[in-house]
């Protein structure tokens, strides 16, 4: 039977290979302990900030003072971008098997006839190295699956971090903004998403955590 991966489901593989197996045969899914609504509802205006700078050919204030004030622009192709923001939708491709690897993205810069993904991050506080690597494997696969679908791409991708810095007298928020610059590696992708379906095709792994235990 074929299996439907994304970049969440490649974490839940990478964190624990026994709830994986069991949430992709259907036996159980890992309860949710609730899902913050901040971080869709920033990724929602960010997406809608970006657009409208988008639409006008420029770039945000926060890339323009950075790095990518040269050479680098937003991805034009409203359409593709629609579907491809679509977590439903998003990016696929399938292997020889009819396993499908798919993931939504945020958004995309255009350097000469390369592609760049770029994603948003909403955190309470100033991001880490450490936070950085936790997001490796996601901008691994984008890039992976866009090379898949025949574009092609840069050896890096940029993670732009959104801080809140203060509040105005006025009640405005406001937030810092941090763009990290990170090198991907397309076979990694490939590799983990290769690991994860053979785990898939074999026998559930033994290895229980104290919550397994329980029942
Ligand atoms: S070991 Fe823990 S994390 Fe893994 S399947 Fe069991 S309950 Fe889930």
């Amino acid at each position: 039977m074929p299996f439907e991966l994304s970049p969440s489901s490649i974490n839940l593989f990478l964190e624990c290979p026994r709830c994986f197996w069991l949430e992709k045969h259907k036996v159980w899914k890992r309860p949710s302990a609730g899902f913050p609504t901040l971080p869709s509802g920033m990724d929602r205006i960010l997406k809608e900030h970006f657009d409208r700078f988008r639409d006008r050919g420029e770039l945000p204030p926060e890339l323009r003072n950075s790095e990518c004030r040269q050479g680098y622009s937003l991805f034009q192709d409203t359409s593709l971008l629609r579907e491809w923001r679509n977590a439903r939708k998003g990016i696929s491709w399938k292997d020889e098997e009819g396993n499908v690897l798919r993931g939504g993205i945020d958004n995309l810069l255009v350097k000469g006839n390369k592609l760049v993904v770029l994603d948003y991050k909403t955190r309470g506080f100033p991001a880490k190295e450490e936070t950085y690597k936790a997001y490796q494997h996601q901008l691994d696969i984008y890039t992976f699956l866009l090379r898949k679908n025949g574009y092609s791409t840069e050896n890096f991708a940029f993670i732009i971090f959104y801080v809140p810095k203060k509040v105005t007298e006025t009640g405005e928020v406001i937030f810092d903004s941090e763009l990290v610059k990170m090198s991907v590696n397309v076979e990694n992708a490939e590799r983990i998403f290769r690991e994860a379906i053979s785990l898939l095709k074999g026998p559930c792994p033994k290895e229980k955590c104290e919550w397994c235990e329980r029942v």
